[in-house]
């Protein structure tokens, strides 16, 4: 099945009790024994696992091309997740611009549990080479990077985790479908259901998917029951949902933003433009080779710095002024004034979360807001 049909029917099934097309929301935290103490479908207690989370966790395990999946309330727990599946003593190599919250669970919150950390720019090959040790056991990366849209060449990095003996994880939040990590060799995939899959804006999650069944995703597994930062049933949901229309998403994500990207090069007010489907994106050749489309984030600065890019993003009227990314409605943000953002981020950029409004009404309220 091509990627649209396995969207539309992955983890589908119509009601067999009721002939319900559209699938239940299952809010019981419990389920029924039978006479003999065994469990109808396999369900008991909802933390353990029920229907509309296992649902969510075959379709992402089907569209990212995997054997299994694990859903978790956000997007940090199901990273989380697989940095606890590591031992005290483990090395990770992660790449430096990563998405704040994985830095800040490498920095602030695993090693006091003995992980070694080490970071280093992912788009040199060699100084990921020569921080590989003995103890490596996974490399973290995350492409297009968080805000300044470097690219990593996932291919040759799980050449080097695979020589090493190590797990290598990609962080795919920002390009489902349009990047196919395990085509490349990567191990596991972590999403933030939050952005693109959910699509809307309004839920939270996070799913770990795995290539091959292993060890380190039995451990993935366990810390989802037992440690319990389990997705609810209405959540799970809506980011089912969301898959059912994420390839046209995308490509509607991927095309507006190609367009905007192309305006703001053009736009005299603009300094530089980070957006990978631009021919002068100093990994754009890598980029086609590993995209299929080119994703809905760009980020640009504008001439001026910090102030003459708040000022900008204070005059948009189609954009809204927020964090977060992948829902229909286009964001901006001015990123080094966040809290927890990288102190590398340039104080003059803005990044763009692309919806799916006309490129054009996008366009026209960038060109009045740049002056
Ligand atoms: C948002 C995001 C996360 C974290 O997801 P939450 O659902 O907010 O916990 C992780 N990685 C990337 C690339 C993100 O954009």
């Amino acid at each position: 099945m091509r990627i649209e049909t396995l969207a539309v029917h992955a983890g589908h099934t119509v009601d067999p009790s009721t002939g319900a097309v559209s699938a239940g929301i299952h809010l019981s935290t419990t389920f029924e024994r039978e006479p003999d103490g065994t469990y109808r479908s396999g369900y008991s207690y909802s933390r353990s696992n029920n229907p509309n989370r296992h649902a969510l966790e075959q379709a992402m395990a089907a569209l990212e091309g995997g054997v299994d999946a694990a859903g978790f309330g956000s997007g940090v727990a199901a990273t989380a997740a697989v940095l606890q599946a590591l031992n005290p003593g483990d090395h990770v190599i992660s790449a430096a611009e990563t998405y704040h919250g994985t830095t800040k669970l490498l920095r602030e919150l695993l090693p006091s549990w003995g992980l070694q950390v080490l970071f280093v720019d992912m788009t040199d090959l060699g100084a990921v080479e020569a921080a590989v040790r003995r103890q490596t056991k996974l490399i973290w990366t995350e492409t297009p990077s968080n805000p300044q849209l470097k690219i990593t060449d996932l291919a040759a990095i799980a050449r080097i985790a695979k020589a090493a003996g190590a797990t290598c994880a990609c962080d795919n939040t920002w390009s489902p479908i349009i990047q196919r990590p395990f085509d490349l060799g990567v191990d596991v995939i972590v999403h933030s259901t939050t952005k693109y899959i959910g699509g809307h804006c309004d839920m939270t999650g996070g799913v770990v998917i795995t290539r091959e069944p292993t060890e380190l995703f039995e451990r993935v597994r366990l810390n989802q029951s037992t440690g319990g930062a389990v997705p609810s049933p209405f959540d799970c949901w809506l980011a089912l949902r969301g898959c059912r229309t994420l390839p046209w998403r995308m490509r509607g994500h991927c095309e507006n933003a190609l367009k905007v990207a192309t305006f703001l090069e053009s736009n005299s007010a603009v300094e530089r433009v980070y957006y990978p489907g631009l021919p002068s994106h100093p990994r754009h050749n890598l980029a086609t080779r590993q995209m299929s489309a080119f994703g809905g984030m760009i980020s640009f600065e504008v001439k001026g710095g910090r102030e003459a890019a708040i000022a900008a993003a204070s005059k948009t009227r189609i954009f809204i002024r927020a964090t977060s990314l992948g829902g229909f409605e286009s964001l901006i943000e001015h990123r080094a004034s966040i809290g927890g953002e990288s102190p590398l981020t340039p104080q003059g950029l803005l990044r763009c979360s692309i919806g799916l409004e006309h490129a054009d009404d996008l366009i026209e309220d960038l060109a009045q807001a740049l002056g």
